[in-house]
């Protein structure tokens, strides 16, 4: 009889926002006349930029030509996106990326969540918590988390980040040296972010005890602060110790065409068991080879006009709508006496819970006095608990009218 891979079953049901849709239906069930703004959403909602648009259409009419159509393509991706995107998100800000180590991909849950393959399953793995569930789901399902207890995996590590330390992970204590570290700056689901001082202390971190970091930007283009760096590359070193994923989702509306793209840095490489000295680029690249057979011609080509003038002005535009949607949160529920962080450089704002609430209590409270739906922090770990996310991605409207009912009804 064949048998499962066992890991698989140790992932509890993903109950977050399930729960979540069974408590807003439930409460428009016996309150039919309740109209309650979502902010629970991780989906951007703006259509996408007409650049990408223009160019997807004339990437479909190439596809029905002899002389233009494209089948196959390289599994990294087009040059004439992985240039553009050398140039622009990294060589325009003087960092050292060369095109042959950019991997187009369709998007970066798949990447980060795949990027285990070329890496040992004896590794230990730690994460910031609360965190981007994929991390620590991929982990579970390759066998590197461990058992369950009390809402935490016995062999990651967790790196709280509260209010109490400022949202700024501490390193990790002597005894436990973590081989793999999660970082996600600009963070989902804290919305905060790190200085380059801040991101600092990880990268001489990881290369002092030769640890890699996966770094998830997805969130690069909210960043308005001048002392935040857009990529872990601004710090010297980080060629040596980081791989960097990002995505066109959030940055252009792409959530639903699929593009991202990671970076491996040829300076990056380890040893095999043998103590040979192995490049992650080639071995990276010959897991996509293998595995992926690139993200399609018309997604790239939309990317790609991204980067031409009228796209990044076309993003800027998207990009400061959610922004200022995350500023009405984060001013009015702090006038409303609430504790928020986040929603500067991030379109997620994450409110404490007033009155040493549990996240779920919060969440009734605001479902039933406001009818507004947000998402419960302890959904994204341990320490979430006791804190609640909104996002920006709603309309400016609903946005507004959402601060005004808690204001005037909490
Ligand atoms: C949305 C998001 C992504 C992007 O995922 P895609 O697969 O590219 O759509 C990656 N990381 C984080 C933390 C996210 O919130």
């Amino acid at each position: 009889m064949f048998t499962i891979n066992d890991n698989f079953c140790k992932l509890p049901e993903s109950y977050l926002f399930s729960e979540v849709a069974r408590r807003i239906n439930a409460f428009k069930q016996t309150n039919p006349e309740a109209d309650v703004i979502r902010m629970g959403i991780g989906d951007v909602t703006l259509p996408l930029c007409k650049a990408a648009i223009e160019a997807m259409h004339k990437a479909v009419d190439d596809e029905g030509n002899a002389e233009t159509f494209h089948g196959y393509g390289p599994e990294q991706g087009y040059a004439f996106l992985r240039d553009a995107i050398a140039k622009y998100d990294y060589n325009k800000r003087n960092i050292d990326i060369d095109p042959s180590e950019i991997f187009v991909s369709d998007g970066a849950k798949s990447d980060t969540g795949n990027f285990g393959d070329i890496l040992s399953v004896n590794n230990i793995v730690a994460v910031t918590d609360p965190v981007y569930p994929v991390y620590v789901d991929t982990n579970v399902m390759a066998g590197r988390a461990g058992e369950l207890t009390d809402g935490a995996w016995n062999k990651i590590v967790y790196l709280p980040v509260t209010a109490a330390n400022d949202f700024i992970p501490a390193l990790p204590t002597d005894d436990i040296v973590p081989d793999i570290i999660y970082l996600c700056y600009p963070n989902n689901p804290t919305g905060t972010t790190l200085t380059r001082n801040q991101l600092k202390v990880w990268v001489d971190y990881a290369l002092k005890h030769g640890s890699l970091i996966l770094f998830d930007s997805a969130y690069e283009t909210f960043i308005r602060q001048e002392d935040v760096p857009h990529s872990i590359y601004e710090i010297e070193g980080a060629r040596r110790c980081a791989v960097e994923f990002r995505s066109f989702s959030k940055t252009a509306g792409f959530t639903g065409v699929r593009c991202g793209y990671t970076v491996v840095p040829k300076d990056l490489v380890t040893c095999d068991s043998e103590g040979k000295e192995v490049s992650l680029n080639s071995l990276w690249n010959r897991r996509q080879c293998t595995k992926f057979n690139g993200a399609s011609y018309i997604s790239q080509r939309g990317a790609a006009a991204v980067y031409t003038d009228e796209g990044r002005k076309q993003i800027k535009e998207a990009v400061d709508y959610y922004l200022t949607n995350a500023r009405i949160l984060r001013e009015g529920l702090t006038a409303a006496g609430l504790e928020v962080f986040g929603g500067i450089n991030a379109p997620y704002v994450w409110i404490k819970t007033p009155g040493n609430m549990t996240s779920w209590e919060f969440f009734d409270l605001l479902l039933k006095k406001c009818n507004v739906a947000g998402t419960p922090g302890s959904g994204f770990g341990p320490s979430g608990e006791g804190y609640f996310r909104l996002t920006a991605f709603n309309t400016l409207e609903n946005t507004i009218e959402a601060v005004k009912r808690i204001t005037t009804r909490l």
